[in-house]
């Protein structure tokens, strides 16, 4: 990884899902009947320990707010928009409702601010906040792009908010048991589900699909393997990527998947690191990327043009020269900007996500590389920079 990074984008949660029994007054079903007694009895303090805060979500988006850093010209920095218990009290509207977990989620424990944190999902009833708050529902994808990597409380926010999505929408996709076909019920303050026919039972976990992506490397030649993928925006290249099979090992998904796409045989496998990615197609909505160099024995590429629109060999200098054009602090400026507009209420829905990735791409770099969110961007950094360390 590069130096300015301690974990990949949506790594390092700061938030403590569960502490050890012992210590543990607040189990995530404990915590879930405290703050249906403090929604359903006003007369509870709002100031008891711990306190509650709920982060709202539309279709997949989580609700964020902007504020200005002080002067300098630096760009907006945007929070995480968590609603109080007063605030969340009015929001489900004196209905004197109980939650089940069925649309909220636990997600753990802020040793920060002795809060109880929460997720639920609006997309149905869809409350209006703004105003002068200044609220907004944000893609996550352009709070990433807009997430400065040096501001931990960002990447910290940026987990949260990837980890509340990824449960979320596992809740939306297991609604019914696959074994019999009822209705599934949340358990633990919906972090598992069961089926709600009791002859069955069957308990249903938040599952993640793994995908391995690999950077293949000709040690002889000093040359990396990058390609380009079909509809892909202009000139990005990449490393290679692909889902494994059931019955296969992490480094036979690695040999397999670069022997199709390309047809070349690799031999040694070795791990580099691992980042859990909630922003994939909606398809596969969560999923863990699975990072290695992967050495080539073989050197003679035969593109398999369903999968990728090209893939070439990269001297070890075309690849620096594509990490140093790149505009990834501009790419984040922007992203920030279009993020304290969103929040605003300016309507950026015509601006594709195209958009904030071209403006990365420096004006005379024959190709450009994803930006430091992305694992492909460490694995390639790391390697180019491998011989100065
Ligand atoms: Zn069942």
């Amino acid at each position: 990884m590069s130096m300015s990074l301690q974990f990949h984008a949506f790594a390092g949660n700061p938030l403590r899902p569960k502490l050890p029994i012992s210590h543990d007054p607040f189990s995530p079903s404990a915590a879930l009947e405290a703050l249906n007694a403090r929604i359903l009895d006003t007369t509870l303090s709002s100031s008891l320990s711990p306190s509650f805060k709920v982060l709202p979500f539309r279709n997949g988006k989580p609700l964020a707010s902007s504020s200005t850093a002080g002067s300098g010209g630096s760009p907006p920095i945007w929070h995480l928009g968590w609603i109080e218990l007063e605030d969340f009290r009015g929001m489900l509207g004196n209905t004197g409702a109980q939650l089940s977990g069925e649309s909220m989620v636990y997600l753990g424990l802020s040793a920060e601010d002795d809060a109880v944190l929460w997720a639920i999902d609006v997309s149905a009833k869809a409350p209006e906040f703004g105003g002068e708050l200044e609220l907004g529902f944000v893609e996550l994808r352009t709070l990433m792009v807009a997430t400065d990597w040096e501001d931990l409380k960002a990447t910290g926010d940026l987990a949260i908010a990837g980890h509340a999505k990824a449960l979320l929408e596992w809740h939306n996709a297991s609604r019914f048991c696959g074994h019999c076909g009822e209705k599934t019920v949340p358990v633990e303050a919906g972090r598992r589900k069961k089926c709600s026919n009791d002859s069955c039972k069957k308990r249903i976990y938040p599952r993640l699909d793994p995908v391995v992506i690999m950077l293949v490397i000709d040690r002889e030649n000093d040359l990396v393997l990058l390609g380009k993928r079909p509809k892909h925006v202009y000139q990005l290249w990449s490393c290679l990527s692909g889902f494994t099979e059931p019955g296969e090992s992490l480094e036979e998904a690695v040999r397999r998947e670069t022997w199709e796409e390309t047809g070349i045989e690799v031999g040694e496998v070795v791990y580099h690191s691992s980042q859990p990615w909630p922003v994939g197609p909606s398809s596969i909505p969560y999923q863990l990327m699975v990072g290695f160099f992967a050495y080539a024995k073989s050197l003679e590429i035969t593109v398999d043009k369903n999968e990728l629109e090209d893939a070439k060999w990269y001297s070890r200098e075309d690849v620096r020269k594509a990490l140093a054009s790149a505009k990834y602090k501009k790419a984040q400026r922007t992203a920030a900007a279009k993020v304290e507009q969103m929040c605003k209420g300016v309507d950026n829905n015509n601006r594709s996500l195209a958009t904030d990735f071209n403006v990365e791409s420096g004006e005379d770099a024959p190709i450009y590389v994803p930006g430091p969110y992305a694992i492909a961007h460490h694995l390639i950094s790391s390697w180019a920079f491998s011989d100065q360390m």
